[in-house]
């Protein structure tokens, strides 16, 4: 008999984690995975526990009064229609046996992920894009979902090969302060927005006492669900931030390829990037991770493997981009990443974690605007608006000549794609 499994899903994430530990301290093993798209809930987390358990599960979890949403039966996603009788002729076996692992929701070995990332069957590559489109339609809905990022600081302590604000660049740097932070949380908040994403360079700065104190203050004055991107931290550092209110977290990989990591990071260390994603699956935060398209010498190979990670640590929120070269750094004259190949990542992330945010991402739309479009209809869900005030978000500089993303483009973008704009949007 094939193993069945359960997704526990319960009220809010500290109970979650709660009940993760108590599961795990009587030897039951878990998994934190994102929630099944007939739960309903935005992007949750679950926690898996193999059918043997369950009952055992149940019963620690009442004893100890904890409520639980629901649980669901672990099941494959299947879905239909992928493959009609005329496409046999015009694709290779392999493709449609991968099709048919699709409806099927079964998963996907190593090859199979570097063969639909290489194809050059204009009817496969078709194929691939409905797929990831109609999986997009049933795991996250017809809608996408909008950010706004304030870029806080371009202070950094790091020397990450590609990144335009690394500490070693000569570039005007600015900081800016609670007040001002706030002025556009505020904003953010009353046009409707739902997260906003604070995100910086590694700055001594806005040390950890003062970004607590941040993230408390958002969450007094707003409703609003904050999303991190600061870099790398201390597992106490992390927790302190959750307590104090933070909900997401987008710390990306880069590279799941150790060698390559190490290439582009000098001052970093990959087994440490690692524990920092779980920590932060471990405290509870929704998981974002990603890579980028296009670091010299990235194969194939090492994108299939990205996104076999991804779908094993159970991410959230992934990230893909195209590497852009920024002025200035060690990479500058180095040619940017393929959009095709972006796009075509997106897709076949989508078709693999199923049930995930995957922005529409800024660096793609840098590249080529239209871009932005073609992603949402390619398994991305969400646009990212640029919210740094006027004054410094040209110095966040992370990369040359960024599309400042507005609430225009994700007009543009949905009235393009027949995609709808969330209602709680007042615009
Ligand atoms: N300091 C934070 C935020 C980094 S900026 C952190 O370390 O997580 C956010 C993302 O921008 C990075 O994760 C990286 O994937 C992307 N990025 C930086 N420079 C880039 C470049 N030149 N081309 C493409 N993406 C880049």
């Amino acid at each position: 008999m094939k193993e069945k499994f359960y997704l526990i899903l319960a009220q809010n994430s500290a109970q979650m984690l709660l009940i993760n530990k108590l599961l795990k301290k009587e030897g039951i093993q878990t998994d934190l995975v994102p929630a099944p798209p007939e739960s309903g809930t935005v992007c949750a987390v679950a926690i898996k526990v193999n059918g043997d358990y369950l009952e055992k599960s149940k019963s620690l979890i009442t004893k100890n009064k904890i409520e639980i949403i629901n649980i669901y039966e672990d099941k494959k996603m299947k879905l239909q229609g992928l493959i009609d009788k005329k496409l046999g002729l015009s694709v290779t076996k392999t493709f449609l046996n991968i099709l048919k692992k699709i409806e099927n929701g079964e998963n996907f070995l190593e090859e199979e992920i570097i063969y639909l990332l290489s194809t050059k069957n204009k009817k496969e590559i078709d194929g691939i894009y409905a797929a990831a489109d109609k999986i997009r339609k049933e795991t996250v809905g017809n809608v996408i979902e909008i950010r706004g990022a304030i870029e806080f600081s371009n202070y950094c302590r790091k020397k990450c090969k590609y990144c335009g604000i690394n500490s070693q660049n000569k570039i005007k740097r600015y900081r800016m302060n609670e007040k001002e932070i706030m002025e556009v949380v505020k904003y953010l908040d009353k046009i409707g927005m739902r997260t906003i994403i604070l995100q910086s360079g590694e700055d001594y700065g806005w040390g950890i006492r003062r970004l607590t104190e941040l993230v408390k203050n958002i969450k007094e004055k707003t409703r609003m669900r904050i999303t991190l991107s600061v870099g790398e931290k201390s597992f106490k550092d992390y927790k302190n931030l959750k307590k104090a209110g933070a909900d997401n977290f987008l710390l990306k990989i880069e590279t799941t390829n150790r060698k390559l990591f190490e290439l582009i990071h000098p001052d970093g260390n990959f087994d440490l990037r690692l524990k920092c994603s779980k920590w932060l699956k471990e405290l509870g935060y929704i998981n974002g991770s990603g890579n980028i398209i296009g670091i010299p010498d990235q194969t194939i190979q090492d994108i299939a493997n990205d996104i076999l990670y991804f779908k094993e640590m159970g991410i959230n929120m992934i990230g893909i981009g195209p590497f852009i070269p920024a002025r200035g750094t060690p990479f500058e004259n180095i040619p940017h990443g393929d959009v095709n190949l972006t796009l075509r990542t997106i897709a076949v992330t989508r078709i693999v974690c199923k049930k995930v945010y995957i922005p529409s991402t800024t660096a793609l739309a840098s590249l080529d605007k239209h871009a932005q479009v073609q992603a949402l209809k390619a398994g991305a869900n969400t646009i990212m608006l640029i919210s740094t005030p006027e004054k410094y978000k040209s110095d966040y500089k992370i990369y040359n000549n960024k599309n400042m993303i507005d609430i225009d483009a994700a007009i543009y973008a949905s009235e393009k794609t027949g995609i709808q704009l969330p209602a709680y949007l007042k615009v």
